[in-house]
């Protein structure tokens, strides 16, 4: 990026993310976990990524087909494998995945999450699931980590939040931000898959390690993924913390800075 001074880029991100955690800090409000990453083995023990839970209000029963076990009838009719390809926009898709009964998770959510802002966006993020704040209004990354990642869009990026496309690989909250199963993950991601292909991004940066192991089918850490570029289907991937994990190791942001300096130069060089 020629015309940034990545210097000042770092401590303009580094002032705005302080500001975030001192607000946070004078708000009582306790640090979340997220998913681990190299310094999760130093740090305490900590809760779930996703805000914590509130008890969940009783949801009427719906149809659902029998507990997922690992990939069976990932491919069954009805079943996200099934429809998405058909899904001719974001809109059809969208809609689609409203209705979707695939995986027990649809008996306990208020409402599908799928996605926030531009659908034809150069930068698409990917998450790992709704928390209750993101159920609560059926728009991703809303609540605390939510507000950080608008922080690194809006004040790292110099982008509007609108301008980028925000979604998560499940699009159903897991009760109590336990973590998603992966009959689950297996079941929703040909949802995310479809997504993909009809927002084209021109780099996908992933949140944290369950989505980032997702994408690139790999179980390795987050410290090892990040700092690289991948190509998953012949994408530019750029994995990065989880902004839940940055709020509890601000440490990090530094590392998080640089993988976003990356997606920028992915952003603004040659197609
Ligand atoms: N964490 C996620 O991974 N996704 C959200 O939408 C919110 C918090
Ligand atoms: Fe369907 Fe995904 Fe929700 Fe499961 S999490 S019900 S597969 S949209």
């Amino acid at each position: 990026m020629s015309d940034r001074d990545p210097r000042a880029e770092l401590a303009s991100l580094s002032a705005a993310l302080e500001v975030h955690l001192e607000r946070e800090g004078r708000r009582g409000r306790r640090h979340l976990a997220a998913p681990a990453g190299p310094a999760a083995a130093a740090s305490p023990p900590a809760p779930a990524p996703r805000p914590a839970a509130t008890p969940e209000p009783a949801a009427p029963p719906r149809a659902v087909a029998a507990a997922p076990a690992r990939s069976a009838e990932v491919a069954g009719p009805g079943s996200p494998a099934a429809l998405a390809p058909g899904c001719a926009d974001l809109d059809a898709l969208r809609q689609a995945v409203a209705g979707c009964t695939a995986c027990e998770l649809c008996q306990t959510r208020k409402q599908t999450v799928f996605a926030d802002g531009d659908g034809s966006a150069g930068v698409m993020f990917v998450g790992e699931a709704p928390g209750a704040d993101e159920d609560d209004q059926g728009v991703p990354f809303v609540g605390r980590a939510g507000q950080l990642l608008t922080d690194i869009v809006v004040k790292g990026m110099k982008l509007d939040r609108r301008d980028v496309y925000i979604a998560n690989v499940l699009k159903c909250r897991p009760p109590g931000n336990r973590d998603p199963r992966p009959g689950e993950k297996d079941l929703c991601t040909p949802w995310l898959e479809r997504q993909i292909e009809l927002v084209a991004p021109r780099v996908i940066v992933t949140l944290g390690r369950h989505a980032s192991m997702h994408l690139l089918k790999t179980e390795a850490s987050m410290g090892r993924m990040r700092g690289r570029v991948h190509s998953v289907g012949g994408r530019q991937v750029v994995p990065t913390y989880h902004p839940a994990f940055l709020l509890r190791s601000p440490h990090m942001k530094r590392d998080c800075w640089q993988d976003i300096q990356q997606a920028m130069e992915l952003l603004e060089g040659p197609a």
